[in-house]
């Protein structure tokens, strides 16, 4: 079945593409790019005032699977990143159990053969069971697939442990994704410290914890020249090391949550646990530092962080609920809405960053447009305005901090290798 989208606008920055034309697809194919389609046999997609982009890539998601399906599974995690208008995802490793051998590895991504909507990568974890101890099956992993490694969700705390993990993947060819809390100065608390967690009460996480970690992990990156990606980063500070760092050619590299981007600890004052998440929201200065930080290029792309939570876990006192919301289907109207349309960032930046970079990062296919290429395609209507209800997301998690917010823009069309799985907020598949 032949798939013609009309009438959008082509974003396609690695091609230097900014232009109004159709795209043809055809047997999972693109088999015409730009211009005006010759012949209008076929399924017909009219994306007038819409945006044509290489498909988005979230590279930094939790679908849960195996062992936490209460939370999410492979199922409705990757409906989620139809919905949201991604085409693939790369998942964590703090699963039950862990994702640390290969065996786990191969389990998963037969998995997602099975039940996967959108194409899933895997993350293998750095150390066995996330203990920071013993290294992974990093070598195996690397054969059966894994294209990074991650403790997400722990910080590895050790430094030479760090040190030999580094010297070790370096040598695979792959990066660490380090979660930089460190442990010491962030277990304890439960929000940004800062004069909203002084007024109410509340222990924080300082912004320092987070630049201990970063300083550490660009030092080891720096001694062993294995690639370091920073994790979810989310201060001022550690944005200006990340540019330092770059700028003395270490190999590092940054990504942001698109809820970093849109709150501020400000959004915290009712103790409402939707916007509990490690590293926690800053203050307005430091999301004004990320934005900055994401214009110059010193951050290289915009994730989730998708980690949902059963809805009877984030119930609950907002001291006892644990870290993390769901983004998927969020993070592409949320910065379509802060970014885009406040002039902060143009739309060939924002595909870059959520698209061209995280496949360059993973070393994967995708974050271009071309003919003969595989058709990953996601068409955006920037002026599409809707109010965020989590009980109609396809996530499990019923928690979003942007309930009831009214955001500007959406995804309208999801081609997976050709296959349509979303279009106008539907999954089909
Ligand atoms: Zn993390």
């Amino acid at each position: 079945m032949k798939l013609i989208i009309k009438n959008g606008i082509i974003v396609n920055p690695v091609k230097n593409q900014h232009e109004k034309g159709d795209v043809v697809i055809e047997n999972g194919k693109i088999t015409s790019l730009g211009g005006v389609a010759k012949d209008c046999d076929g399924d017909i997609f009219d994306a007038e005032g819409m945006f044509v982009t290489p498909g988005l890539i979230d590279m930094h998601v939790h679908l849960r699977e195996p062992g936490q399906e209460a939370k999410e599974d492979i199922s409705t995690g990757t409906r989620a990143a139809a919905a949201g208008g991604m085409t693939q995802v790369a998942t964590m490793a703090n699963t039950c159990p862990i994702i640390d051998k290969a065996s786990i590895l191969r389990d998963v991504l037969y998995r997602v053969k099975e039940d996967g909507v959108v194409k899933v990568h895997v993350i293998g974890a750095v150390s066995e069971k996330l203990e920071g101890k013993r290294l992974s099956e990093m070598g195996d992993m690397a054969l059966a697939g894994a294209v990074a490694f991650s403790d997400d969700g722990h910080y590895v705390d050790n430094a030479n442990f760090m040190r030999r993990a580094m010297e070790y993947a370096g040598q695979l060819g792959k990066m660490i994704i380090d979660h930089a809390e460190d442990i010491t100065m962030c277990e304890q608390g439960f929000m940004n410290e800062g004069d909203i967690s002084y007024a109410l009460g509340v222990t924080g996480r300082p912004a320092v914890g987070e630049n201990i970690a970063v300083a550490r992990d660009l030092l080891l990156s720096e001694m062993t020249g294995c690639h370091i990606h920073i994790a979810h980063i989310s201060s001022a500070k550690s944005v200006d090391m990340v540019r330092e760092a770059k700028r003395k050619g270490i190999s590092c590299t940054a990504e942001v949550t698109a809820q970093h981007l849109y709150f501020t600890d400000e959004y915290l004052k009712n103790y409402d646990s939707a916007f509990k998440m490690a590293p926690p929201l800053r203050t307005e200065e430091d999301r004004k530092a990320l934005i900055e930080g994401l214009k110059d290029g010193t951050i290289d792309a915009i994730m989730t962080d998708h980690a949902p939570h059963a809805n009877e876990e984030k119930d609950v006192p907002f001291t006892c609920a644990p870290n993390g919301i769901a983004g998927l289907e969020t993070s592409l109207a949320s910065t379509l809405t802060v970014l885009y349309h406040t002039g902060e960032m143009t739309m060939d930046r924002i595909v870059e960053v959520m698209s061209v970079n995280p496949a360059k990062l993973l070393g994967i296919s995708g974050g271009v447009l071309e003919e003969g290429g595989i058709a990953d395609v996601t068409v955006i209507d920037p002026n599409k305005e809707w109010v965020v209800h989590g009980k109609d997301l396809y996530t499990k998690a019923i928690f979003t901090p942007y309930e009831n917010i009214s955001l500007r823009g959406k995804a309208m069309l999801t081609v997976v290798d050709g296959q349509v799985v979303m279009r106008e907020g539907r999954v089909l598949v």
